[in-house]
């Protein structure tokens, strides 16, 4: 069987793969994790995972982590500002170290990215995509949609509260759930076929935050309402509230690129891969808002 090595070990996504990869009967002693602080990765190694310690900034740590890896996951990196090096970084260490197939969880682009609200997040994705493709190494990518589980941060405190306030307008998203593209990836790595493939995972409805509203309005009896207010008030807002510039521009500029439907990309590529029906918005909230 194939030596499958994660990137971003210590991270959400990371940690889920590995779940999912164990779930399938997968043997641990196949799994290494890549991880650049070993004390964060105590559970993993309880676990009987391999932990190979290497930093995106560091090249020639890559080169050596990535020393007889068959299947490669390459999880974007979280650092936006200084993703670009990271990123070709892996890609060049994955062609030096002969990697045999890299899977790279990268965005939905519906828009150009002139026109997205978001790119100064999108654009290390449209590169790294690039770098791929002109590597000469087998590569698939996951062109992921918007997880699920960060609508609790753009929503805030709502059972208190019980108002979303977000300049979000009409704008629709196809909300993913993070451990539903874990299976998925974990899916990619244990199976023949991908190669050279995009898949967009994504899920089969997108929605308002009207009806992330109504919903959370059905499953916990509270009149929840919304309001997408404009940019200048939602900044005032969140000023007053003592938040700091750079939360407020995130939290603008992803409110922004779901107004302009920039995840409202449905389709079955993620259902295919599952095998099953993805994980649907009203469970995710009922889950976090109604257990
Ligand atoms: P996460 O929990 O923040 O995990 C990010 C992982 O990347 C962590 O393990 C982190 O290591 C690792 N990492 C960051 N910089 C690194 C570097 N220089 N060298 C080696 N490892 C590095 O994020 P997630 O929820 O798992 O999501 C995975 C990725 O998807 C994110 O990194 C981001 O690119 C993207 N993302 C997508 C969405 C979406 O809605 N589609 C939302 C959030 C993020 P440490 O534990 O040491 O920090």
């Amino acid at each position: 069987m194939s030596n499958i090595l994660i990137t971003g070990a210590t991270g959400h996504l990371g940690k889920a793969t590995i779940n999912a990869l164990l779930n399938k009967g997968v043997n641990a002693g196949k799994i290494s994790a890549l991880v650049r602080n070993e004390k964060k990765a105590q559970d993993l190694k309880e676990m009987g995972i391999k932990i190979l310690v290497a930093d995106y900034e560091d090249y020639n740590s890559l080169v050596k982590a990535f020393a007889c890896v068959d299947q490669l996951l390459f999880i974007s990196g979280s650092d936006v500002m200084n993703r670009n090096q990271q990123q070709q970084n892996v890609v060049k260490a994955a062609v030096e170290a002969k990697v045999k197939h890299v899977i790279y969880t990268s965005a939905l682009n519906r828009l150009p990215i002139e026109q997205s609200a978001i790119s100064f997040v999108s654009q290390a994705h449209v590169k790294t995509e690039q770098w791929l493709a002109e590597s000469g190494l087998n590569y698939t990518i996951l062109q992921n949609s918007l997880y699920a589980d960060v609508i609790p941060q753009f929503i805030g405190d709502v059972l208190n509260t019980q108002t979303i306030y977000l300049p979000a307008a009409q704008g629709k998203t196809a909300f993913v759930v993070r451990t539903d593209i874990a299976e998925a990836a974990a899916a990619v790595l244990t199976s023949d076929g991908h190669n050279g493939k995009t898949y967009k995972i994504t899920n089969t409805e997108s929605y308002t935050y009207q009806n992330v509203a109504d919903i959370i309005s059905d499953i916990t009896g509270k009149s929840i309402t919304y309001i997408s207010p404009t940019v200048e008030d939602f900044t005032a807002t969140l000023e007053n509230a003592g938040l700091p510039a750079e939360t407020i521009g995130g939290f603008t500029a992803f409110a922004l690129a779901q107004a302009n439907d920039e995840f409202n990309v449905t389709g079955i590529d993620l259902e295919v891969l599952l095998n099953r029906k993805p994980t649907n918005l009203k469970e995710y909230l009922i889950d976090i808002y109604a257990k």
